[in-house]
């Protein structure tokens, strides 16, 4: 257990994250990002980007990588930490972690992401790892010439219903409407691959398997009113995420879904506290708007650190 001093504290090692501790730490500020797992984020666990600009196709995977070491190159801490909590002491934020250490400093940028959404219905839970996933890069390798099925109509379900097609002897991707929200680029790629078919209008009631994994799933067509039974070998469920704001609860203003609220400078309603990236009310949710906004938090943050340093100097 021990506290230490920083002057900028970042929670959670996405590309939000990361690119904010590359900025900080560049601008020769002590800075720390707290991550509990991995460094890199939700597009650690992304199959192909094709939607960075400057890198027309790299594996999510290196993306993360590259991220990582160029903020270790400027300097940046990582610290493998879970936080328990935030609060303020005066002009000093601290972060109280799992492990019993406090982090001191003067601001503190929540990048901390979202999770993946639950389907909630029976037998989720219980073939969780045995054939129901939420990633398909740590898992489709696991399912080589399976029946595949993934759930939902997002970028996500569309594009890694496609990633999952290397591995599947076929994908059915099932949705609740009769049209996905997916870019049209994704959706198109779908479309033309002969290994998907889309079952529309239709949700998963139930997950079914035996002793080992997964075996059926249970179907309702939503207009019809009909149930069916599809067998298959693994499901990928992409219905969505929420933003990972347990932390902060009754601290920090968000919207009516959870997501934190900010003004253009990234500030969130608690003087140097800003947020960036997935966990952040905003339109779309991509990495580059991660690492948008933790540029502006970054350089906001060092903003205000200094003005905090002046106030600090005339008072001597
Ligand atoms: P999303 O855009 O919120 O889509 C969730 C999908 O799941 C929707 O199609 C929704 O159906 C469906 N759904 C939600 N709850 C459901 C339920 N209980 N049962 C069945 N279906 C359900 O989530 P996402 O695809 O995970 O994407 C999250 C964010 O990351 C988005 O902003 C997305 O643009 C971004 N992203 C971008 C890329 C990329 O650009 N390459 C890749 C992945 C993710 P409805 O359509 O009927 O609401």
């Amino acid at each position: 257990m021990s506290e230490k001093n920083y002057d900028v504290i970042i929670v959670g090692g996405g590309p939000g994250g990361l690119c904010a501790g590359m900025y900080a730490a560049r601008a020769m500020r002590k800075t720390v990002c707290l991550e509990k797992f991995l460094t890199g984020g939700q597009i650690a666990l992304t199959g192909d980007v094709e939607d960075y600009p400057g890198f027309e196709h790299i594996l999510g995977s290196e993306l993360a990588k590259k991220f990582t070491d160029h903020a270790l190159k400027f300097g940046l801490d990582i610290e493998r930490e879970e936080v328990a909590d935030i609060y303020c002491e005066g002009d000093d934020r601290l972060v109280r972690c799992e492990s019993g250490n406090v982090y001191r400093s003067k601001a503190v940028i929540l990048s901390t992401g979202g999770t993946p959404v639950k389907l909630n219905i029976p037998g989720e839970e219980d073939y969780s790892g045995k054939g129901v996933s939420y990633c398909a890069i740590c898992d489709g390798a696991f399912f080589k010439d399976k029946v595949i099925a993934v759930v939902g109509g997002g970028d996500a379900a569309v594009e890694e219903g496609t990633f999952l097609t290397k591995y599947g002897s076929k994908v059915y991707i099932i949705h609740r409407r009769d049209q996905f929200r997916a870019q049209k680029i994704i959706q198109q790629r779908a479309f033309d691959n002969q290994k998907i078919e889309i079952i529309w209008d239709t949700v998963v009631e139930s997950i079914i398997g035996d002793d080992k994994s997964v075996t059926n799933l249970r179907l309702k067509n939503v207009k019809t009113g009909e149930n069916s039974d599809l067998e298959i070998g693994a499901i990928f469920i992409y219905v969505g995420f929420h933003p990972n704001t347990g932390l902060l609860k009754g601290q920090i203003e968000t919207d009516e879904n959870g997501y934190i609220l900010t003004n253009d400078l990234m500030e969130t309603n608690v003087k140097g506290i800003y947020a960036c990236g997935d966990v952040r009310s905003q339109l779309v949710r991509q990495v580059t708007n991660a690492v948008g906004d933790a540029t502006t938090a970054a350089v906001a943050a060092e903003k205000y650190i200094e003005k905090l340093e002046d106030k600090l100097a005339q008072r001597v």
